[in-house]
């Protein structure tokens, strides 16, 4: 008998959408497990994109196969609605889903007192705490690239690509590609400040170091997905592809630049 978690958002109709998903595993011979434990086979993640931003990062980027199920707009990693929960179950039943890897970002922040790892399933960002710019020091493995300066930068994972990255003018990428994109934030760019003003795209093993080059900027707001945290005493911050990725069920007949043009154009 398969086994299956179910992670909601915080949301009015949470509570009645959970009991519909747990009527239908019944209705279809499965397991409701209370608990995310390691012999469950499936999650479902009921809600949006932001739902599933929540769930990898509560439950630590689990491995196990992750069915989105949208209960809002046209969601860039739900693939089943409530209205094909029993088609997707039928399938699942006669292990016929497809799972798509998913990378993620791996930020690894070194203080003058400790190392924080962090990880991020759309993007991790170095930002200003203040109305002032910040100057940060950028190299790409051993060499160094630029003297940024500007409000930060965002590293995007491809999914995160049509996020945040994308506001900020980076480029769309499909989550099939193994790769960092490095996209600078309001850079500056005159005769006393130059930096990079579009985003650059690093192959899978590459590896960013980012260092802040004056007092002011050992100070930052950092971004991971939906969260935030100060960092004082930054030395170093170290972003690279992680080798954990997470793996997304896919339903739908809608290919990736499908939903580009549903939601974007
Ligand atoms: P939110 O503030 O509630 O909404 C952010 C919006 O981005 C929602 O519409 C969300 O979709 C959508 N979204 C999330 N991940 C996406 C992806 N990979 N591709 C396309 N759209 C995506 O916050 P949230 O829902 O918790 O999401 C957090 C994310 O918001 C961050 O990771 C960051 O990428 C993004 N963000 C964007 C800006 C900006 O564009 N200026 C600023 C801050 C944060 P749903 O409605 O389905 O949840
Ligand atoms: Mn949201």
């Amino acid at each position: 008998m398969k086994k299956v978690f179910i992670f909601t958002g915080i949301t009015d109709h949470a509570e009645n959408d959970r009991e519909f998903v747990i009527g239908k595993l019944k209705e279809h011979n499965m397991e409701y497990s209370r608990k995310l434990t390691s012999d469950v086979d499936l999650i479902f993640c009921v809600g949006g994109d932001g739902t599933l931003l929540k769930l990898v990062q509560q439950l630590d980027f689990p491995t196990i196969p992750i069915c989105g199920i949208n209960t809002g707009h046209l969601g860039f990693f739900q693939e089943v609605s409530m209205d094909n929960v029993d088609v997707f179950l039928d399938r699942f039943n006669n292990n016929e889903i497809i799972v798509q890897p998913y990378n993620i970002v791996k930020a690894t922040i070194n203080t003058k007192y400790e190392t924080l790892t962090f990880h991020a399933l759309n993007e991790f960002v170095v930002r200003s705490r203040t109305n002032n710019l910040i100057h940060l020091s950028v190299s790409i493995n051993n060499s160094f690239i630029e003297d940024y300066s500007g409000d930060g930068v965002l590293v995007s994972s491809p999914a995160g690509s049509t996020a945040y990255n994308y506001s900020l003018g980076g480029s769309i990428v499909d989550p099939r590609l193994n790769l960092l994109q490095l996209t600078p934030m309001a850079p500056m760019n005159t005769k006393t400040y130059r930096s990079l003003t579009s985003s650059i795209l690093l192959p899978e093993d590459d590896k960013i170091i980012i260092e802040p080059e004056d007092e002011r900027s050992k100070s930052l707001l950092i971004l991971f997905d939906s969260e935030d945290k100060v960092v004082t005493d930054i030395k170093s911050i170290i972003l690279t592809l992680s080798k954990r990725k997470i793996q997304l069920v896919r339903f739908g007949d809608l290919t990736f630049w499908d939903k580009i043009k549903d939601k974007y154009l």
